[in-house]
């Protein structure tokens, strides 16, 4: 960190100097160095740190703790011992009070058309694959008559004659410190720097139209739910050649009737009977990509996961692929038809007679007790 100045230095007044003598240098250095009147090249470095001292030592409680530990003040949270300004903002607001502002944007200049934002849903292929999707918006466009100008024809357009086109002037003002020379918007064609004889029959002057359009929006592949698109410059035509706005599109994907999803993954719950699942067998299972055969292996029990390498979604965004998860669950069948339910009968004793060891592990572990 650049050395500080002592700030008693900078205003040139003694450690023991009054508020009214503080007062006094700080106005005649702060007219002195005034970037606006002042010829010195560093002037609106040394007007800041005027600012700055002043700011200090005019306050009675930041004098006190300043004599006290400098500019390394502890109460100042480690700001270098000043917190009176934050940043160029604070400064900004301390000179537009003191010399009557001028320097803030002005909301007569150009300036950004308004940001609009819509709300689509689409279905789960839709988010899965990417979609074109036409959206109908209303929104301030360009004057297509008078191509923004407002005006009649391009004869009807002058330069502003008291500033010249510039938009702004420079006006006189009485302050505090004395006469100032302060920059402001010209009052007489509101900071555009121009002036229009007759204005356009289609805006009336405002060179901006409310019209309703059709946009084509690209969704790309792999979209997620509650994921908000931005279209550069697709929102409201900017004020007095302003850039436009911006469109924000905010998609929601409607959920599946099978299928759920996580991030590229595709997950499906898959029921299959107890002889499938005691004897094995291939099932035909559904995809984003269409039927793909899927072999069930003897024994399988309920709960087990099998992955479909590259069945999932391809994200635009991300380049990649995700799979698809099958994850089976036994169903035990509730109504049995008379020849079923034998055949169940003849299962249960051939699992008692063969011995079924978890049953007999179970079975010894309540005799032992
Ligand atoms: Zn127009
Ligand atoms: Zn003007």
């Amino acid at each position: 960190m650049a050395t500080k100045r002592d700030y008693y230095e900078i205003l040139d007044v003694p450690k023991s100097a009054s508020e009214d003598e503080i007062k006094k240098a700080y106005r005649t250095l702060a007219k002195k160095y005034h970037p606006d009147v002042s010829s010195d090249p560093n002037a609106t470095e040394k007007f800041k740190e005027i600012q700055e001292a002043y700011e200090v030592l005019s306050d009675p409680a930041k004098r006190q703790n300043y004599d006290r530990y400098g500019h390394e003040d502890p109460t100042m949270g480690g700001m270098g011992g000043f917190s009176g300004f934050s940043g160029f903002g604070g400064f900004e607001d301390i000179f537009a009070n003191i010399f009557g502002g001028g320097r803030r944007s002005d909301p007569s200049g150009p300036r950004k058309g308004k940001d609009l934002s819509i709300n689509i849903t689409i279905t789960f292929e839709e988010a899965a694959f990417g979609v074109k999707k036409p959206i109908h918006i209303t929104r301030f466009e360009e004057c297509s008559t008078c191509g923004g100008t407002g005006a009649f024809s391009r004869q009807d357009i002058s330069t502003c004659t008291r500033c010249g086109g510039r938009g702004r002037v420079i006006i006189e003002q009485t302050t505090f410190l004395g006469r100032m020379q302060t920059e402001t918007t010209c009052s007489e064609c509101r900071g555009t720097g121009r002036k229009i004889r007759k204005a356009c029959e289609t805006c009336h002057g405002a060179g901006r139209m409310k019209k309703d359009a059709t946009i084509s929006v690209n969704i790309p592949a792999g979209i997620e739910d509650d994921q908000t698109i931005r279209l550069s410059g697709q929102g409201e035509a900017g004020h007095n050649g302003g850039p436009s706005g911006d469109l924000y599109i905010n998609v929601t994907v409607k959920d599946h009737e099978i299928f759920e999803r996580e991030g590229n993954d595709i997950i499906l719950q898959m029921p299959i009977t107890f002889s499938q699942a005691a004897l094995g067998t291939t099932l035909e299972v559904k995809t984003l990509h269409g039927m793909v055969a899927l072999k069930i292996p003897p024994g399988t029990q309920t709960g087990t996961k099998f992955k479909l390498i590259g069945k999932g979604i391809s994200s635009q965004t991300t380049g990649r692929t995700g799979n698809q998860y099958v994850i089976v669950t036994v169903v035990t069948p509730t109504k049995l038809t008379s020849n079923q339910k034998e055949l169940f009968q003849k299962l249960s004793k051939t699992d008692e007679t063969a011995g079924n060891k978890w049953s007999d592990r179970i079975k010894r572990f309540f005799s032992n007790k």
